[in-house]
């Protein structure tokens, strides 16, 4: 088998290419190919077939008329169709498709002596001839494959055989040469020929095309090989383009992004409000936008080489350093630090601070880019808002919230490390509601302000003082060594608030009350401390003007106070209170009225006093039911002694100023008159100045509808509170009872003695009745007298005693038990 691309190139062909035997793939390629080739070849057989049987057949019967038979005509008339027919045939698909071309010919040739034979001489010999013709079709058709030229020239040399036989052993007068058989085997062999030589070309001209192709199928190879290389590379080289494009396109991007950034930042940097900076490795500045200027005063040139630290205070230098290494060494970012910078002109102002490395265009740190937001204002306000939040705006002192928790500090610190000894002190101003009252507001907030500035001034460093509201202070007295530093502030600071308040052309008086805890002796923690000093200010308070340390038995009192609140609604209802009475007596120690005084028998406390209980009952308003049930029972006890043959006396009740201050106490105190029938002329309320005094106006309305009733008021422990007898005037006052401390010195204090004058002859003047409380001794007696005050109470003429020693007390016949 041939190898087509083993073969030689087609100019160096040798080999016949007629006796070469084509792989069936390539027979078929070329048959194919050829076909419309073969076409020709029949075509020109025909023609050239025609052409010598036209000429010849002309020439014999021109030159050869004798030999002319009969059927001439007919042996042409039919070749001629024959041929035509033949030549048309050839060039239809159908032939081409069904004829392979050698047997076109070989039929061609067969068919027409067939016809030939059968037609003009059935008779003659020529049988061998056209059998030959017949054999070749065969042996072509057969033997196809050895391609139709042998088929064609061995019919051909048994033609020419017999040709030459019949020529032979046919006696005929004419030359061979122009025997019409002659010329018909000689158009035969010229078309065998032309046939031979068109195969042989065609062929030649196959393989050399083949040869060809297949070197060109080789270069063509190469070629696609080298196109496709060429067009690899070509793409490679496009995209190596492209890339290149558009990485420079990118680089022109970014480098006008660049510029345009590098053109934003300016801009926005040059008229940002806030500093934007950069520094070095050593935090030296390498840029600083104007507003750096604008904020700090520094000019923009004064900072080269300047580090950003120096610009810092000093107690926050160390936060920048670390954030800085932070920054420069693990390319960490901070945000919102606040730094206190420097300005030029020496003053302080504060920023949010935020940072972020800055870095080179090989991704190495090169520095710091910062960010500073002035937050002076914000910072100054939150100071304010700090401020306010733990000072207090009157007196400008630290207020409740800070001195609590400075308490906490204080016992946090003092437990971590040794019990450090230090001391609390309640301050409060005594009766500096009065003086509010009295004196008006203003005032009083001035005396507030006076107060704190006294304070701090006679201070150590070390003490602390807070107003934690109204007129209370507190001071801690730290790093004590003894309870004496502690007595000497106290005592500074009484002696300070006792000294004359100087306001508005006035000279004021006050006094303050001190209560004293020390830690860790008085308690451990902020309540306990606070609850301790509180209670002694309030034992303080009890004698003004005096400071108290806290002790157990104030505790004890206190814990009885709770008690006593506690169980004072059941006293009540549970009827444990009783009313003693003591006679007020006129000069002739005739008996005019007796004060009810109530008191609680405990069953188990045994007789408890008022004035450890009325305070509480007052605070917890206890003081309504209680003071109800005495005034209900003196009443019925006065209707009692009236009904007995004492219609003359009056029987004094004390209203505490809560009571007072109840709504329905005019309608309360005329129903009670009306219940227990007490003629309203024998009941005289005793209020003091301070419960009048609280709301004036409401106290005149509401005594003087008591007193139209005909009720009496009388104004107790007169001299102890802040009324002028002046503004008392405009009270219905019918009783004046002068302070029982006035009394108790009245024999001896000048300055005492004074003043019972003096409030004895404003009460005239005022159409009041003085009366002192508390005289127990002949002598105030007699001072009494002397000075025209007649109406008295005190030991000196009878205790306080129940109702039954009343009765005998006054030679009343008791009533019958019941
Ligand atoms: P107060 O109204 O000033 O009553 C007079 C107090 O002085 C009584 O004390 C009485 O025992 C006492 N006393 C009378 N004469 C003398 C004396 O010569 N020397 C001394 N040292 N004391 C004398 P008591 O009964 O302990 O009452 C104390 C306070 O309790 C009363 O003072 C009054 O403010 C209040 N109180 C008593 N009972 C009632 C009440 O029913 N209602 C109200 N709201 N308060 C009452
Ligand atoms: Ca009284
Ligand atoms: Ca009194």
């Amino acid at each position: 088998m041939h190898k087509l691309f083993g073969l030689p190139p087609a100019g160096d062909v040798k080999i016949n290419p007629l006796t070469l035997a084509f792989p069936p793939e390539l027979e078929k390629a070329y048959r194919e190919e050829q076909v419309e080739r073969s076409m020709g070849h029949v075509r020109l057989s025909s023609y050239l077939g025609l052409f010598f049987y036209g000429v010849f057949g002309l020439l014999d019967s021109v030159l050869m008329p004798e030999v002319k038979s009969e059927f001439w005509f007919i042996r042409y008339a039919i070749f001629w169709p024959y041929a035509i027919l033949m030549l048309l045939f050839s060039y239809t698909r159908l032939f081409r498709k069904v004829m392979q071309p050698a047997v076109s010919s070989v039929v061609l040739v067969a068919g027409l002596g067939i016809i030939a034979m059968i037609i003009i001489a059935p008779q003659q010999v020529g049988y061998l001839y056209y059998a030959g013709l017949i054999l070749v079709f065969f042996y072509g058709y057969t033997f196809f494959k050895l391609r139709f030229v042998w088929a064609s020239l061995t019919g051909l040399t048994i033609v020419a055989a017999y040709e030459i036989a019949a020529i032979w052993l046919r006696p005929t007068p004419f030359p061979v040469l122009v025997n019409n058989n002659f010329f018909f085997l000689t158009g035969n062999v010229f078309g065998m020929f032309a046939c031979y030589a068109m195969e042989f070309y065609s062929r030649q001209d196959f393989i050399q095309v083949r040869l060809l192709a297949a070197e060109r199928e080789k270069v063509d190879e190469a070629n696609r090989e080298l196109e496709r290389r060429v067009r690899e590379r070509t793409q490679q080289h496009l995209e190596a383009n492209r890339k290149l494009m558009a990485e420079i396109g990118e680089r022109l991007r970014t480098e006008k992004a660049l510029r345009e950034s590098e053109h934003r930042f300016r801009a926005l940097s040059e008229n940002a409000p806030d500093i934007i900076f950069t520094l070095d490795q050593d935090c030296r500045f390498t840029y600083v936008n104007p507003a750096w200027q604008g904020l700090l005063g520094y000019g923009v040139e004064e900072m080269t080489e300047k580090s950003f630290i120096q610009f810092v205070n000093p107690f926050r230098k160390n936060i920048f350093e670390n954030l800085f290494y932070q920054v420069l060494s693990n390319k960490n970012t901070f945000r919102d630090i606040e730094a206190e910078l420097i300005c030029k002109d020496g003053s302080v102002r504060h920023f949010s601070v935020s940072g972020a490395p800055n870095f080179t265009s090989n991704g190495f740190v090169s520095g710091l880019i910062g960010l500073m937001k002035d937050i002076t204002e914000r910072k100054n306000s939150e100071e304010q808002i700090k401020f306010i939040a733990y000072h207090d705006p009157l007196t400008g002192l630290p207020n409740r919230k800070s001195f609590y928790e400075r308490m906490e500090d204080l016992i946090n610190a003092s437990t971590r490390i040794d019990r450090n000894h230090w001391a609390l002190m309640f301050l409060d101003l005594d009766r500096f509601k009065d003086v509010n009252d009295t004196m008006g507001h203003e005032i009083g907030d001035l005396i507030l302000k006076e107060t704190a500035i006294r304070l701090k001034k006679c201070l150590r460093r070390s003490d602390f003082v807070y107003r934690l509201g109204g007129d209370e202070f507190t001071i801690i007295t730290t790093q004590l060594h003894s309870d004496i530093v502690v007595s000497m502030a106290a005592q500074r600071v009484l002696e300070e608030v006792a000294r004359p308040y100087y306001l508005q052309n006035r000279e004021i008086y006050l006094t303050g009350s001190i209560g004293i805890s020390v830690y860790p002796e008085n308690g451990e923690s902020v309540e306990e401390l606070v609850k301790n000093a509180d209670m002694a200010m309030y034992v303080g308070k009890e004698e003004s003007n005096r400071y108290c340390f806290y002790s157990a038995e104030m505790n004890d009192r206190a814990l009885e106070r709770m008690e006593i609140e506690r169980n004072i609604r059941q006293a009540i209802d549970q009827e444990q209170l009783v009313l003693h009475y003591q006679p007020i007596v006129d000069g002739q120690r005739e008996v005019l009225g007796v004060e009810a005084l109530v008191r609680w028998e405990s069953p188990d406390k045994g007789l408890i006093m008022p004035d450890r209980f009325i305070p509480v009952a007052e605070e917890t308003g206890a003081i309504i039911p209680l003071g109800e049930w005495v005034l209900e029972q003196a009443c019925r006890d006065a209707e009692e002694w009236r009904k007995r043959g004492r219609a003359d006396l009056y029987v004094a009740v004390n209203l505490s100023a809560r009571q007072f201050k109840q709504p329905n106490l005019v309608e309360m105190v005329s129903q009670m008159l009306l219940e227990t029938g007490l003629p309203p002329g024998s009941l005289q309320l005793e209020l003091t100045e301070t419960s009048i005094m609280d709301e004036p106006e409401m106290a005149v309305e509401k005594m003087k509808s008591l007193h139209r009733l005909g009720v009496r008021f009388a104004v107790d422990d007169f001299g102890t509170g802040y009324s002028s007898l002046n503004y008392l005037k405009r009270f219905p006052v019918d009783t004046l009872k002068i302070d029982r401390s006035f009394i108790a010195d009245a024999s001896a204090n000048k300055e005492d003695q004074e003043i019972i004058r003096a409030i004895i002859s404003m009460a005239r003047n005022l159409r009041m009745e003085p009366l002192a409380e508390g005289v127990e001794k002949k002598e105030q007696v007699v001072f009494l007298r002397d000075h025209g005050c007649t109406v008295m109470q005190g030991f000196y003429f009878g205790r306080p005693m129940a109702k039954q020693e009343l009765y005998r007390f006054l030679g009343v016949k008791e009533p019958v038990a019941k």
